[in-house]
Formats: structure tokens, C-alpha cells, sequence
């Protein structure tokens, strides 16, 4: 098995939210993860129907965070210069459906879409508050959904739902969105990477809370669906991290220094 870190949408973001800075570049972490069945991803960051149609990603969020959408950092372009086929992905693992996260899925239709119960019934049937995260056109295409309920299992205290074997789990952490979840995949060398989605928003976060640039800590709050779970899975997370950090490699969705570090491509 073998694990490749992806960027698969950069951002510009405003200089500013709320007359308050934001960072001066955002990513898109994701997975490529090579297993003896086939491949899997873990989050997909915009798909080429993002960019072919940019405007279903809403007026707002482009406004906010600028995304590049370049073809290039595709999921599906990157796998091909690697010299994959697509059509060898055969899952995918989401951490929740926002669409800087799903816009990706409809690149790989035949592939299993492994997903927390709760963040499909968000998806499929949102709330008024939540309708504007979520965009139905990325799973237009009708994705062989995988819906995981939580049972009752544990990973290193944490409540876990397995989604692959022993080596890929759901780890649900909600709050940002109503199903949220990070997912472990054993390393491997041994140990684990915890893709922590935007469980938190800056590295600093993995130790210390609200050390997020402003402008971000603003959107982080006014995105969230539940501010208290939200709040105690990053206090979860951040237990998690101090018990465990030689062990288990943490790392977000959106922090370009977290990504330069495990990807090896230096600057962020
Ligand atoms: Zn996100």
C-alpha cells in the first residue's frame, strides 16, 4: 500500500472577511491511497464539472475564498499523470460533502462513495441554513453511496466506523458540517494518517485553539453546524494529537504548510 498527498483545488482567498485578514493561500488536501484491490481517494477538492459550469459553485464562496480551478489539479488529471487510469478508483472516502470537498466524485462514477450516514441525510435532504454548503450537481451523476453508521467501535479512544478492512476508518468528529468525520489510513510504515477535513482550519490548531487567522476563525464559525461539537471533536483532536502525535500524522483539509510538509513540495 502506498499513500500519495494531492492538492486538489488552490485558493486566493479576499485579503479580508468581515474586515478581518485571511490567509494568503488555501488548499485542498486529499488522498491517493494505492491498495492491493484499487485505488481509493480520500476527499476529491473541484472536479471537471466545477470547472466547466464555476457558477454552481455559488457567487459567495467564489467571492470568499477565490479558487483557482485549474484543470490541472484535478483529482482526475493528477491520477493520469501518475499513469493511472481513472476508472481503477474504486472508492472514495469523504470526510464531509461540502463542495470543496465532493466537487470530484463525478470524475469516478463507478466508484463507492463512503460516507457518514448523517453527512448524507445533510446532503440529500439539507436544512434552510444548510442548503448553501452543499451542491447537488456534483452528485448529479448518482453516486453508489456508501452510508456508515456508527456501531460503537473505537480507534485510540476515539468513536471509529470502519469503512475498508483494518487500514481505513471513519473517524466522525462533527460540528463543522452535521456528519462530519476524519479518516485514519494505517501508514504504511506503520502508525496512521489522520485526515482531519476542517475539523480545523491552521495547524497551529492541532494545539492550540483560535490560533487560526482571523478571517478564517470568522468563516470556520459562521460554516459550522453545531458550534459546541465543533469546538469539543477540535478539544477531542487536540488530546488525540499530544497522545499520539509519533504515532499518528494529523493534518487538515485546508493549510498549505501542513500539505507542503507531508507532499515534499517545500514552500507552501
Ligand atoms: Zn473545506
Amino acid at each position: 500500500m502506498s499513500v500519495t498527498h494531492l492538492n486538489c483545488a488552490s485558493f486566493r482567498p479576499a485579503l479580508t472577511f468581515g474586515g478581518r485578514a485571511m490567509p494568503r493561500t488555501v488548499v485542498a488536501h486529499c488522498l491517493l491511497v494505492e491498495r492491493p484491490d484499487g485505488l481509493l481517494l480520500v476527499d476529491t477538492g473541484f472536479g471537471t464539472g466545477d470547472l466547466a459550469d464555476p457558477r454552481r459553485l455559488g457567487q459567495p464562496f467564489r467571492a470568499i475564498l477565490r479558487p483557482v480551478l485549474d484543470p490541472a489539479e484535478t483529482a482526475i488529471a493528477q491520477l493520469r499523470r501518475l499513469g493511472h487510469d481513472p476508472a481503477d478508483v474504486t472508492d472514495v472516502v469523504l470526510t464531509h460533502l461540502d463542495l470543496d470537498h465532493a466537487g470530484g466524485i463525478g470524475d469516478f462514477p463507478f466508484a463507492r462513495v463512503h460516507v457518514h450516514a448523517a453527512e448524507l441525510d445533510a446532503a440529500l435532504h439539507p436544512t434552510l441554513k444548510e442548503r448553501g454548503r452543499y451542491r447537488s450537481p456534483q452528485w448529479a451523476h448518482g453516486p453508489r453511496w456508501v452510508r456508515h453508521h456508527t456501531a460503537g467501535d473505537s480507534w485510540l479512544g476515539l468513536e471509529s466506523v470502519t469503512v475498508l478492512g483494518d487500514d481505513v476508518l471513519l473517524v466522525p468528529l462533527a460540528g463543522h458540517s452535521r456528519g462530519h468525520s476524519a479518516v485514519a489510513v494505517a501508514r504504511p510504515g506503520g502508525g496512521w494518517l489522520l485526515h482531519a477535513g476542517d475539523a480545523y482550519f491552521a495547524a497551529g490548531e492541532k494545539e492550540t485553539p483560535r490560533t487560526c487567522p482571523p478571517g478564517l476563525r470568522l468563516f470556520q464559525s459562521l460554516t459550522q453546524a453545531d458550534s459546541h461539537l465543533r469546538h469539543s471533536n477540535q478539544e477531542r483532536l487536540r488530546e488525540l494529537y499530544a497522545a499520539h502525535r509519533d504515532d499518528v500524522t494529523v493534518f487538515s483539509a485546508h493549510d498549505p504548510a501542513e500539505y507542503a510538509a507531508l507532499s515534499g513540495t517545500g514552500g507552501a
